[in-house]
């Protein structure tokens, strides 16, 4: 399942995006600032107790319309209000209710969502009385918090979880998920629908005013998976700056939910900026991933076999120098289009996902490191040396090592790349990244 997303709404100036901000601080990663564009960052997917979810701050995709009802007629807003699992209204304890909350509040009792109502700006918690006037608005009691302190920041974190883990309790257990992520007419579709055929069981089109992802349940090689095409995103909508906010966001979350994303390139036109930004996503994402170079019946239409061969070899050259952040990814050639490729590349695969899920014993990763330094010691750093006293896989999907030495202070970037070479050289992880967290070791 996605990460549930929160959405952030109320009029201007309340405290929204001091609020997200606030959030994110909390020991909170930010993951993404995309789609690249520099005005603020309207999501951010946030971390706490260990879970996750997907943040938004609606105020944030237009900080020129003063007037809430226009803001919430926007598409986009619209959109993080029906997919939320939550909806955050705040409004300001300072001001006491206003009209505009109230019609705001009449909309959201409407949409019938699970929603808490926070009264911000309580700097004083002696001034919590403050609050008490909005019950008026038949949201339920508010969650009193300054945004600007901190203060119930951390409480409303905790309500959150509860509101939205009780919905993850609902959903069934899950098949494997691959993507077929790559900017606009790489032959997504196309290769959906080929790598379906008529095998294709359910047809799950999420089209329309809620969700633009295209999920299909295929059976490949036997194994049931559910193939997500991300194009059904931008197809639908008109592409404006705004729109395509909300699509990069679905994007992000596609790869964020999958485990193995597919990124696919178009023969014909080479690398280009848009291909780098879903490559990185996928790697920061730490996803399984698969290079497809699709549209390759046009490269062997337009050369003899033996230049068309030189340009495969070209091709890979361009991918392990411009891609190299996902040198691990095996490379496949296809034609969607002819049908061409997709038993090597359905193979791969499977192959993919299985190394992505591979655990090795801790003896034998522990003797692996020990022959990586006896053939080359770590460097020493101020006169101090790198030693590794034990290591064991503390997680899989993807792998993750957990690697106890004296300072984690002398652990060189180089040197760090050095053993996870070492790793791949003897356990392959083929198309998976690796995941090495180096740890002090007791009473260093
Ligand atoms: P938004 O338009 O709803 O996103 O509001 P902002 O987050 O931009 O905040 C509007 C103003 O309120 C800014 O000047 C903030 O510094 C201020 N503000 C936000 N939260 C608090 C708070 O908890 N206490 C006080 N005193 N001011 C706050
Ligand atoms: P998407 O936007 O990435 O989903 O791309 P589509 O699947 O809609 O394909 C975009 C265009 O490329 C369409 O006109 C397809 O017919 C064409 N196309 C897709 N795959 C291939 C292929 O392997 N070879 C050729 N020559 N054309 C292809």
């Amino acid at each position: 399942m996605s990460n549930p997303i929160v959405a952030i709404i109320g009029r201007p100036n309340v405290g929204k995006s001091q609020l997200f901000n606030r959030m994110i601080g909390k020991q909170m990663s930010i993951v993404q600032d995309e789609p690249g564009i520099t005005r603020d960052r309207i999501y951010s997917e946030c971390e706490w107790t260990g879970k996750k979810f997907l943040l938004v701050d609606t105020g944030g995709i237009d900080r020129t319309e003063e007037d809430p009802i226009k803001i919430m007629a926007q598409e986009q807003v619209q959109k993080a209000l029906e997919e939320a699992a939550l909806i955050l209204f705040v409004v300001d304890a300072r001001d006491g209710i206003m009209g505009e909350d109230k019609e705001v509040a009449q909309r959201l009792r409407k949409l019938g969502k699970p929603l808490l109502l926070v009264a911000n700006k309580i700097d004083d918690p002696a001034k919590m009385y403050m609050s008490a006037e909005f019950i008026a608005l038949g949201l339920g009691e508010p969650f009193c918090i300054s945004a600007l302190h901190g203060t119930g920041v951390a409480d409303l974190l905790d309500k959150i979880l509860e509101i939205i883990e009780i919905k993850k309790e609902t959903v069934p257990p899950r098949h494997p998920r691959i993507v077929l992520a790559g900017r606009r007419n790489v032959g997504k579709s196309s290769m959906l629908n080929a790598l379906s055929k008529e095998e294709r069981s359910i047809v799950h089109d999420t089209g329309g005013t809620t969700r633009d992802c295209v999920e299909s349940l295929v059976t490949l090689q036997g194994r049931d998976i559910m193939v997500t095409d991300t194009s059904g995103l931008r197809r639908r909508v008109k592409m404006d700056e705004k729109v395509e906010y909300y699509s990069a966001l679905r994007t992000l979350q596609a790869i964020r939910d999958c485990d193995c994303a597919i990124l696919v390139l178009n023969a014909d036109e080479g690398i280009v900026e848009q291909d780098f930004k879903v490559a990185h996503q996928i790697q920061e994402a730490q996803k399984a991933s698969i290079i497809v170079v699709n549209k390759w019946d046009l490269i062997e239409e337009a050369n003899n076999p033996s230049e068309a061969k030189k340009k495969k070899k070209e091709w890979l050259d361009i991918i392990k120098t411009d891609l190299y952040f996902l040198n691990y990814s095996p490379v496949i050639f296809t034609s969607a289009k002819n049908s061409k490729g997709l038993n090597p590349l359905v193979s791969e695969i499977e192959k993919v996902m299985a190394e992505y899920n591979k655990k090795i014993e801790t003896p034998v990763i522990n003797k692996i490191f020990q022959d990586a330094q006896n053939l080359r010691p770590a460097p020493s750093y101020k006169g101090q040396q790198l030693n590794i006293f034990y290591v064991c896989q503390t997680g899989s999907a993807p792998p993750k090592f957990t690697v106890k030495v004296n300072s984690t202070k002398l652990i060189h970037f180089s040197y760090k790349r050095y053993l996870e070479n070492c790793v791949r050289k003897s356990f392959g992880f083929i198309g998976s990244p690796i995941i090495l967290n180096f740890r002090n070791n007791k009473g260093n």
